[in-house]
């Protein structure tokens, strides 16, 4: 194989440079190997061919077997196309090329069998395909069965590269080739009975039958995935061996007394699961890196608050770095609440704190009397230092890279124990690639009692029956929020849409205070606009996606989210758990001003049918893909896949992920002789570059 990363796809035979340049900035393709690794994205069956009498409706790619009867050119200039009619013995067919018109007249000669494969169309009662492919019937039959269709893009096939040219291209790698050598050590791919990889390569360009194919996918996707594990998994593992953590070896005062005197209520048990886990860490004598998931209002601040007292048990200083102002201080007041009459000192932090308080609170932080530290991005910023950091706790992990993850932990020469915690359910073998170097644990149970959010689609022409339901709901006292699409591509239109939104609503509603907020405001006016909905001022709040995320209202029961179709899900659903936080039923109301249909209306039926954030996590990544996902891109983590799919190869994912750790507990330097291919293809796959994960 890595002679075949060498080998220029120019010096194939009939290639060329001109071609090779081409495959090169269509398809990123510049060596046999990369051509190899240019895999089929679908099949047809190619074992039947059809008459043309049999033409009917919508059908997709089909063959023909027959003769060209004549060619004629028609139409001028940009608009030539060539025009042959082919005919089977049952009828006649128009195929039509508008490219490269004169190499295929005289390619094809009328009188000879072909066979043509190509999905037919039907316009005025006349039957045409647009550049199929044509064979001539030796080598079609030659080809019959499973057909790879190879992605392509518009350029190439108006250049005249077909499916078909680059099945062409890898036989003839294919036929030269004497041996591949392996690329899995033997005992895995004994073990888990997977195909040899020449085998493998053959048959996913070539597949005899549908159960082959089946076993080379499984065997190419596997390897994929397990490089990738094991290459995570060895800088996490090498970390672990380096860097050691501080050791939290006692519970003490702090967190016993809070636990029995202070605690609100009853932990659920996922919560005292959740605990369990990070003490687990703490205590092992390795930092920790932990991803805390758990849906909207599952309680995670408080098993941050307990961890962080943990860490002030063992003479270390806490930090909680959330992504916005608002929700720094909403956690900020949460928690000074609940810890001060145990006598721990919390202080706020935020880029509009006062020079004399951040004075304060820098001394504070040297001599080690402030316990717990709340702030946005400020705290990370180089002025800031502590006396002894053990616990760093980052809310909402989506909104920060890992290059700040990184600027924490160097504050301190012991790096801190960091619990990053997100309501955004990332599928956990998702999560495991995005966040390769984090544990995660999951809070998989909602605080008792809560009702289900109920989530209604309702149309413009509904408004007014919807507004009486808000009505309702606020002559029983209860608030409400409404939700208009961030500001954005039409900056000026969103904003009118808002505004106009704004004056309905207190028209319609003239009795009510209205706050409204949207992410160009200033921060003051915004912050105020905001308390007054917080504290029960104001009983509707028209908002842009600015509340998206922690804000708690739990006296807040119904949502309006206006133009819901161009919200993502994730989105919706981190929107929709800012209600159902109290004792009431709450109401989620997806508006969109067109009647909606296709997969925009299967999106929003998803929420209307589910809370389940997993599963709307799990949708969708399938709708959208992994590289939407919201904060993959700043992960860091490149997706160089070519055959796994990490939205639908989760079973793949795991697998993968127990081999390659069975593998390095075994021999984490991978030096036994037998684990000389892994360190072969992992510098092949990922170069002798050190990874990020363990710079940060
Ligand atoms: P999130 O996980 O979304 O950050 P919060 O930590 O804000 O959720 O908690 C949501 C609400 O649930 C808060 O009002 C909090 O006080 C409450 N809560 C948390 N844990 C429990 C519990 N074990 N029992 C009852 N209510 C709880
Ligand atoms: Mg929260």
């Amino acid at each position: 194989m890595k002679r075949l990363r060498s080998l220029d796809i120019k010096y194939l035979k009939g290639v060329g440079p001109k071609r090779a340049e081409l495959l090169e900035k269509q398809l990123g393709i510049k060596s046999y190997y990369d051509l190899l690794c240019h895999f089929p994205n679908h099949y047809v069956d190619r074992s039947s061919i059809y008459k043309i009498n049999q033409l009917n409706g919508d059908m997709p790619s089909i063959q023909l077997k027959g003769r060209f009867i004549s060619f004629t050119t028609q139409g001028e200039g940009a608009k030539t196309r060539l025009v042959g009619l082919f005919a089977d013995g049952t009828g006649v067919i128009e195929i039509v090329w508008f490219h490269r018109i004169k190499q295929i007249k005289d390619a094809y000669l009328p009188g000879n069998e072909y066979i043509i494969f190509g999905k037919p169309g039907e316009f005025k009662g006349r039957w045409s395909i647009i550049h199929p492919e044509v064979d001539s019937v030796a080598i079609a039959t030659a080809q019959q069965g499973l057909r790879g269709v190879y992605p392509l893009t518009e350029t190439l096939r108006n250049k005249g590269v077909t499916s078909r040219t680059l099945f062409n291209y890898v036989c003839t790698i294919l036929s030269s080739l004497s041996s591949v050598s392996e690329t899995l050590p033997l005992d895995i791919i004994k073990r888990l009975n997977l195909m040899p990889i020449r085998e493998a390569i053959v048959a996913i360009h070539n597949p005899r039958d549908n159960n082959q194919l089946q076993n080379a996918r499984m065997r190419l996707k596997f390897e994929e995935l397990f490089y990738m594990q094991l290459n995570i998994l060895r800088y996490t593992r090498k970390r672990a061996t380096i860097i050691p953590g501080f050791k939290f070896a006692r519970i003490g005062y702090f967190f016993n007394t809070f636990y029995s005197e202070q605690l609100p209520f009853q932990l659920t048990g996922a919560q005292k699961r959740v605990i369990k886990e990070v003490r687990a860490d703490v205590g092992s004598g390795r930092q920790m890196n932990r991803l805390l998931q758990g849906d909207v209002g599952s309680g995670k601040t408080l098993v941050a608050l307990l961890c962080m007292l943990i860490a002030i048990d063992n003479n270390t200083q806490a930090c909680l770095m959330a992504p916005t102002e608002i929700l720094a201080m909403q956690h900020f007041e949460t928690i000074s609440k609940l810890v001060s009459v145990i006598g721990i000192n919390v202080k706020l932090l935020t880029g509009s704190t006062r020079k004399k308080q951040r004075d304060l609170i820098n001394t504070q932080l040297q001599d080690g009397s402030l316990h717990i530290l709340i702030g946005t991005h400020a705290v990370i910023e180089d002025n800031v230092s502590f006396k002894n950091l053990g616990f760093v706790v980052i809310d909402e992990q989506h909104r920060f890279g890992v290059a700040q993850r990184a600027k924490l932990w160097k504050k301190n020469t012991i790096p801190p124990h960091v619990l990053v915690m997100t309501a955004t359910p990332i599928p956990r073998t998702l999560a495991m690639t995005v966040y390769g170097d984090l544990d995660v644990s999951v809070i998989d149970e909602l605080p008792p009692g809560r009702k289900p959010i109920q989530t209604l689609l309702r149309y413009e022409e509904q408004r007014f029956q919807v507004y009486q339901a808000v009505g309702r709901q606020l002559k029983m006292g209860r608030q409400v929020y409404i939700v208009y699409p961030l500001i954005q591509e039409n900056e000026k239109l969103d904003l009118q849409s808002l505004e106009e939104g704004y004056e309905l609503i207190k028209e319609t509603f003239p009795s009510y205070n209205v706050a409204f907020v949207h992410g160009k405001m200033k921060p003051a006016e915004k912050d105020f606009q905001m308390s007054q909905f917080a504290t029960g001022k104001a009983h509707i709040l028209v908002a842009t996606t600015v509340i998206e995320v922690g804000v708690n209202v739990p006296n807040a029961t119904t949502m309006i989210i206006e133009n819901a179709e161009r919200f993502g899900l994730s989105q919706l659903h981190q929107l929709r758990g800012r209600v159902g936080r109290g004792d009431n039923q709450s109401y989620c109301i997806l508006m969109s001003k067109y009647k909606i249909a296709g997969d925009t209306r299967r999106r929003l039926e998803i929420m209307t049918n589910t809370t389940d954030g997993f599963v709307i996590a799990e949708a969708d990544l399938k709708m959208r893909g992994p590289g939407d996902l919201e904060g993959t891109m700043q992960s860091g983590v490149a997706f160089d896949l070519h055959i796994a799919n990490l939205a639908t190869d989760g079973q793949i994912i795991q697998l993968a992920r127990n081999v390659a750790s069975d593998v390095l507990d075994a021999d984490v330097e991978l030096s036994h002789p037998d684990n000389l291919i892994l360190r072969q293809q992992l510098d092949i796959l990922y170069g002798k570059n050190v990874n990020w994960r363990l710079i940060s």
